[in-house]
Formats: structure tokens, sequence, C-alpha cells
């Protein structure tokens, strides 16, 4: 996972730094180096992120992520500190806000990747974990999941929040409508926003128009349910793991040879990259 087959092992041509501890990669050194995201690791960096890097399954390109942001933290501190005190230096051995951010969304998406396979098993439907999109260079690559149920293709987003999650309608009704998603108060309707290019991709790999793709904004809860129910904003279904579930047992008729050919052509553009399907 996280782009294992991308990484090369290579001697520095000229002299550069690992993307993760800073410390210097001399010319000629032994580092591997990404071809996709072209980032130099250095040898001990590469080496304790192996484990990582190649996890299979929902959430281990977030879980990957964090432990990378771990590692260069740790390594921030060191520089900082020096190496004896930043054993000690406790309060700074927390990871950041951001970081522990990566490990909350990972854990939100293994527990919705394992109710998919459920649904997927009791319902003879289709999903696929972790697409990577190709052609999105330096933006975020990954649609958490696709599912493919009778009543249509549903890319589906995961969000791990904390805090009142409130679905906010204002403007005109029927006319100018205009929906907001806040969060602990805050404007983040752009999380719905982001759901765009996720459907073009899809819409692309399919190549049939006629096929329904519903987005979905699933949100997990970081301590207690922050929201539950359904709502339709700006034409994304925004709901609960639950939701989600009820949304694709619903009925329709896409099945058999057509929902075959569907399949086949989400599995040739989303590779199995991480065996999880
Ligand atoms: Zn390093």
């Amino acid at each position: 996972m996280a782009g294992a087959m991308t990484w090369k092992t290579l001697h520095a041509s000229y002299a550069s730094h690992c993307s993760i501890c800073r410390k210097d990669v001399l010319q000629g050194a032994e580092a591997f180096w990404n071809t996709e995201s072209r980032e130099l690791q250095c040898v001990k960096c590469h080496t304790e992120l192996a484990a990582f890097r190649e996890a299979e399954g929902a959430g281990a390109g977030a879980r990957y992520e964090y432990e990378r942001r771990m590692l260069s933290e740790k390594a921030q501190r060191e520089r900082k500190w020096g190496r004896a005190l930043s054993f000690l230096a406790l309060p700074w051995q927390s990871p950041s806000f951001n970081t522990r951010a990566w490990l909350q969304g990972s854990r939100g998406e293994v527990q919705l990747g394992a109710l998919l396979d459920v649904w997927s098993k009791r319902h003879a439907g289709t999903v696929l974990h972790d697409c990577r999109a190709s052609n999105r260079p330096g933006a975020r690559t990954n649609i958490d999941h696709i599912a493919i149920a009778p009543s249509g293709v549903y890319v589906i987003d995961t969000k791990t929040l904390a805090g009142m999650v409130r679905v906010h309608r204002g403007g005109i009704p029927f006319f100018r409508e205009s929906w907001k998603l806040m969060v602990r108060g805050v404007d983040r309707t752009k999380l719905v926003d982001a759901m765009g290019w996720q459907v073009e991709t899809v819409r692309r790999a399919i190549g049939d128009t006629t096929v329904e793709i519903h987005p979905v904004l699933c949100i997990m809860p970081k301590y207690a349910a922050t929201w539950k129910g359904t709502v339709k904003m700006r034409g994304v279904i925004v709901t609960d793991a639950h939701g989600l579930i009820r949304q694709l047992r619903r009925r329709g008729t896409l099945q058999g040879v057509a929902k075959d050919a569907i399949e086949r052509r989400l599995h040739s553009a989303f590779p199995p990259a991480n065996g999880s399907l």
C-alpha cells in the first residue's frame, strides 16, 4: 500500500536530505526514491516504515501517513533537544494535532471498511477499498471506498469528526438554497465539495453515463456519535455508517451482467494495490 510499487533504491547522484528525518543523504549514498511523489527517504526511515507501507486493507493509507508523520516529528524533537533530552521531554513526545487526526482517520476508515465487507458478503454487493486515482499529482488521490449496489455505484468518503455536526439550510427554499455543513460551529462545507473530483474519476472509469453514481460523505464519530441520520446536500448524501448501509440495501436494477461489467471496469481502473477486495 501507499505506493509500495513506486519505490526505487538508488545512489543519490547529488547531496540531498531525507524527507522524513531531514538528515543529509550524501552524494553516492544509498537511498529510496518514490518515482510518483518524488520523495527521497534515507535507508533508516524507509526501513522503519516498511511494515506500514506494505500493510493492506482499508485505512492502511491513513495509518502509513500517521506513522510517517510520527517518525518525522520524533526526528525533529531529537534535532531540537538532543537524543537523551528528547526522550525525557514527555510533553513534547505526544504527536501533534494533525498527526493524531491521521490515526483517527485510519480508525474510522477501518471500522467502515469492516461494515462494508459484511454488507457485500451478505447482499452480494461489491466493495473496493482505498482506490488510488492516478493523474492527480500533488493533491489527495485516494477514494476511500467504492460500492456497487442494486441502486447504483456509491463513492464513499469517510471523515472522522469530533464535536457537534449540523447541517444548516438557508437561502430561498427550492430556488437558491444554501446548505452548510457545520462541525463544532465551523463551516466544513468543503468536505462535501471535495466529492466532486471523486465522482468524476469514478464516472470516467465506468464510462457509462446511465449508471447512477451517488457520492456519500460518511461521518464516523471520534469519541461519541456526533451525527446521526441522512441528509442530501449539494447532491451529496451526508450520513453515518448505519445510514450508509441502509442506502446500500435499497432496491434497484443494477444486477447481473450490467453489474459485472461495471465491476470489471472499476477493478481495472483501480487495481487492487493493497489486495483488499
Ligand atoms: Zn530519514
